[in-house]
């Protein structure tokens, strides 16, 4: 019995892919997001996918998007069916200054997906958000997108990712041309050449496939650009990498694909590979030990808090990515920071096109469950008692700092409840210096203030205004030297607070003040990440 159990999980965790897209905003990811969707046959997901995006630039539109039912619990996953794959990708929010979220969504994925823009190449989101894939080694493989359009050369773009992002580059396709010459790809791994229509449109179409480099009808469609593209995989020969799945799965290479997500090119190819390619769920590091996938009790934890799914019930939604055995509907599990049992009985399972009749789910899948304010982001849920923490879930050093002032003083208490809720959510990150009564709030992203501010407003009557404050950075402070943080706690009080989780920090006014008090207090550290607790 038991043995049939293991061999069912062991099937479910192999097939299933989840994966996050990580890109600087206008690269191309939501076109891929749909592209990729249309494969897994979720067509009526595209939509969705564009109305979201269309809006992404305005504030106003955003939150009311964001309040509109059903949009976001869509868009948060999208579980799509490809080949015998069962593919989970998290979706993160397009607007940078929600990096915070994106970087969370990190921590729940198992690889990811790099779009790069031909004409850009390596930009400033996308740095960052390698910096977070890099604190897990994630996979990453990467698509260099817009080739019909004039770019960078492929060989400079290739140096570019190596250079700027340090991860040798191990191209599985190779482009011909670009831009108005962009004939098509030579497939390296499959020793397959597609090439490129420009009606390939939003529909699948397979376009010609030729497969012998040397066949003379290569010169014939392709003339010229025949004998470049030998030449050009002949040095590719000699100066690239050689894929190597193992420095891939280390998150030391990345391979390659061309093409152009807008004409549906080169987006199956690269499916193709990731299902093959792509790691599925592994196991998951804890603060006991080490949590396999193939374990038979289930065990998950929470990655992401969405409020207002639903405006008329100020519901907030857990996600839950599960790290091991089966979830059934109805399930009790142990919440392990407060030591309490519960039972997940209005989960929801998310499909990209089917939300309902699904009864169960397995490692790697994502679940949402409702949330009356127990739940905190990085929170372990198991089916055994077995005491779990899982770890690798971090909070980042915030960028940008306000202060919270009332409009009404007799408010106090519900600002306190507001802000505490909203900081327990990730949507904001709340600090409390401990020479005065101020309310800092700190974000990754301006726009987090702003929807802090509506929501204060709409969810708690709070009415508050927001001043500057003379905050550049912030740093989380720990020591085994009491003394010493005794020391900073004195000397500083103005700049040392307790975030929201009554953890010491250090609001640093300018990177030469952080750098004085690093050398001033050698014996503490000062982490730009802290683990949730
Ligand atoms: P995101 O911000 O990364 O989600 O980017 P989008 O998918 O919205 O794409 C940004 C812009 O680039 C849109 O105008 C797309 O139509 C366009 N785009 C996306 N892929 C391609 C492509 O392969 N070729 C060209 N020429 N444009 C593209």
């Amino acid at each position: 019995m038991q043995e049939q159990v293991d061999k069912i999980i062991k099937k479910e965790v192999e097939r299933r892919r989840t994966f996050g897209i990580i890109s600087h905003p206008d690269a191309g990811k939501t076109t891929l997001t749909e592209k990729l969707l249309l494969y897994g046959g979720a067509i009526q997901m595209a939509g969705t996918v564009k109305s979201r995006k269309a809006n992404r630039h305005a504030t106003s539109d955003w939150m009311a998007m964001e309040q509109e039912r059903g949009i976001s619990v869509t868009t948060s996953v999208m579980k799509f069916n490809y080949r015998d794959y069962e593919i989970n990708l998290l979706d993160t929010p397009g607007h940078q200054d929600f990096s915070e979220d994106t970087y969370r969504v990190l921590t729940a994925v198992d690889s990811a997906l790099m779009v790069i823009d031909c004409a850009k190449g390596v930009e400033n989101q996308t740095k960052k958000l390698m910096e977070v894939c890099r604190m897990r080694d994630t996979p990453i493989i990467t698509f260099i997108n817009k080739m019909d359009r004039e770019g960078i050369d492929p060989f400079d773009l290739l140096s570019d990712i190596e250079e700027t992002l340090k991860i040798e580059c191990a191209p599985l396709s190779w482009p011909i041309g670009m831009g108005s010459d962009f004939k098509g790809t030579y497939n390296m791994h499959k020793g397959e050449l597609h090439l490129f229509s420009a009606t390939h449109g939003g529909s699948i179409q397979k376009g010609e496939v030729i497969t012998d480099l040397n066949s003379p009808r290569l010169d014939e469609l392709l003339g010229s650009q025949a004998d470049q593209l030998r030449e050009e995989l002949d040095l590719l020969q000699g100066a690239g990498y050689p894929f190597d799945k193992e420095r891939y799965l280390a998150g030391k290479q990345t391979p390659v694909f061309f093409g152009s997500a807008i004409n549906n090119f080169g987006v199956q190819e690269m499916l193709n590979s990731f299902v093959e390619l792509a790691p599925c769920p592994g196991p998951r590091a804890s603060t006991t030990r080490e949590v396999s996938p193939f374990e038979s009790d289930f065990s998950a934890f929470a990655f992401k808090i969405q409020a207002n799914m639903d405006p008329a019930h100020r519901d907030r939604i857990a996600f839950m990515r599960i790290c091991s055995g089966k979830f059934t509907r109805g399930m009790k599990v142990r919440h392990h920071r407060i030591g309490k049992d519960f039972q997940i009985a209005n989960a929801t399972i998310f499909m990209a096109q089917d939300r309902t009749g699904v009864e169960e789910a397995w490692p790697g899948d994502i679940i949402g469950v409702h949330n009356h304010g127990t739940i905190k982001i990085g929170d372990t849920f198991t089916s055994s008692k077995d005491e779990l923490k899982f770890t690798g879930i971090p909070n980042f050093a915030p960028e940008h700092f306000r202060r919270v002032r009332l409009k009404d003083p007799l408010k106090s208490k519900q600002l306190n409840k507001g802000l505490h809720q909203l900081a327990e959510e990730g949507a904001v990150q709340l600090f409390k210096p401990l020479g005065n009564n101020d309310n800092i709030l700190g974000a990754v992203g301006l726009l987090q203030f702003e929807v802090i501010m509506s929501r204060l407003k709409g969810e708690y009557s709070v009415e508050a205004l927001y001043e500057p404050v003379e905050f550049h950075t912030a740093r989380w402070l720990s020591s085994d030297d009491i003394k010493e943080l005794e020391g900073i706690k004195k000397r500083y009080p103005r700049f040392v607070a307790l975030d929201g989780d009554d953890n010491l920090t250090f609001l640093a006014p300018s990177q030469w003040r952080l750098q004085q008090a690093e050398e001033e207090w050698p014996k503490i550290s000062f982490q730009k990440t802290r683990e949730h607790q």
